[in-house]
């Protein structure tokens, strides 16, 4: 087995007394998708908040291609590699399109112009008057111009329409063919296990169950649980 892309050992992230999560391990192989889900509180946000360095972990190890990042600055984190896109996309609304992109720090966007040709033909709007989905679009663009080793996504569906979910999935589908490392954090179980190669399940901050996307959409217990059966 090669070297993890991303390998998490004993991950606990604690605000003040609260323990939310309590020494999680998983990892994320080179050109893999995995998904962690969970119900709301869960601590799927905090293991991300720990992993980009929003929130400095109480213990463990967030080794990036084999380096220890844990505890690091958030802006050293992304310069190694490990990029979020955040929950709530954090679009700068009064900033252009082009500005928010190259808010990543790129000095050139044009690989996201031709990537997603929407973007090119909004670049000079405010991006707090383009759609939901095409924020998302935009905070996955900007994430990308960092060139990440490893993609972190944070509930990219969240508050989007049907429609644009499914579009949104697309893409990420798209960034997988293409061969891009992603941890994926989704309360739609059902479309992050269908698009993960594997996923983990993680409850009151303990991952429960970890299996092949397609094993644990079959399991009966994540069904109830996750995928309203
Ligand atoms: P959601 O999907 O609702 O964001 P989640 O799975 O991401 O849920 P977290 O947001 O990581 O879960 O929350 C995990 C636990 O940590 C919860 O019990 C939550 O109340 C607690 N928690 C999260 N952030 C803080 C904070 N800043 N201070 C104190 N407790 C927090």
């Amino acid at each position: 087995m090669p070297e993890p892309a991303l390998d998490v050992r004993d991950l606990v992230v604690r605000y003040g007394a609260i323990e939310a999560v309590h020494g999680i391990s998983f990892d994320v192989q080179a050109g893999e998708v995995v998904a962690l889900i969970g119900a709301n509180g869960a601590g799927k946000t905090s293991t991300l908040a720990a992993l980009s360095g929003l929130v400095r972990p109480a213990r463990g190890t967030v080794r990036l291609l084999g380096r220890d990042l844990a505890g690091a600055p958030a802006h050293a984190i992304v310069r190694a590699g490990l990029v979020q896109v955040p929950e709530g996309r954090e679009i700068l609304a009064r900033m252009s399109v082009h500005e928010n992109l190259l808010l990543s720090g790129a000095t050139d966007a044009t690989a996201m112009y031709e990537r997603f040709p929407i973007l090119a033909e909004r670049r000079a709007l405010p991006a707090g008057n383009l759609s939901g989905g095409e924020q998302q679009l935009l905070a996955i663009a900007r994430a990308l111009l960092a060139k990440p080793r490893v993609l972190l996504l944070d509930e990219p569906s969240l508050g989007l329409a049907p429609k644009m979910v499914a579009s949104v999935f697309e893409v990420l589908a798209e960034l997988k063919r293409s061969g891009t490392t992603m941890l994926l954090v989704e309360q739609n179980a059902l479309r992050a296990l269908r698009l993960a190669d594997r996923g983990y399940v993680l409850e009151l901050g303990r991952i429960g169950l970890t299996g092949t996307g397609a094993a644990l959409l079959q399991d009966a217990g994540v069904a109830r649980a996750y995928l309203g059966a």
